[in-house]
């Protein structure tokens, strides 16, 4: 009985400490690339499952040289992706470093992504809005109202006759597209 106690406390345990974002390998490609490119997100999906691997081991499986994966690693370092211990190598004399995915940090990362893009999309919106834009009737050049006005609404190319552009499209989708990131941020 006591024993059985035990079992089902740890189950219990394990699960609150698992409750978190599930992290696919998509996701966290799509995460760590967004901030440090491709090849960094292949390395640390390298790294993923394995335990302590050497920056050597990570060069040679990656197919890249020495120089290049320890950039990288430390890239991700910077970015709390990995984490490192350094040991001395006995035959060689030199120290070695070993590497490993610290997967629950990706969370946080994820949500710094979000972040930004909500503040881009912003800040988008806000241009959008607060402007209004006029283009040349021979689609030539497109500016908004303050510039359009200094050239009296007549295109500085070829004379022609400005329009004002509708936005009202434009605008709807990037409301469109910060609604959707904003029901993927209250998911995570
Ligand atoms: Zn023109």
């Amino acid at each position: 009985m006591q024993k059985l106690r035990q079992v089902i406390l740890k189950k219990h345990h394990h699960t609150s400490v698992k409750d978190t974002m599930r992290l696919t390998n998509k996701k966290i490609s799509e995460v760590v690339g967004y901030f440090l490119g491709e090849t960094a997100s292949n390395v640390a999906l390298y790294l993923k499952g394995r335990e302590h691997t050497s920056e050597f081991k990570v060069a040679e499986e990656m197919g890249m040289d020495i120089h290049t994966a320890r950039t990288l690693l430390y890239n991700l370092f910077d970015h709390n992706v990995v984490r490192f211990d350094r040991k001395k190598d006995r035959k060689k004399g030199w120290y070695v470093t070993y590497w490993d995915m610290m997967e629950d940090n990706i969370k946080n990362l994820y949500n710094k992504m979000q972040k930004e893009k909500m503040d881009k999309l912003k800040g988008r919106l806000e241009k959008e809005e607060g402007n209004q834009f006029y283009m040349c009737a021979n689609a030539c050049t497109r500016m908004d109202f303050d510039k359009a006005m200094e050239f009296n609404f007549k295109c500085p190319e070829c004379g022609e006759l400005m329009n004002h552009m509708d936005n009202s499209r434009t605008i709807q989708f990037i409301h469109e597209k910060i609604e959707d990131l904003q029901q993927e941020m209250a998911k995570s």
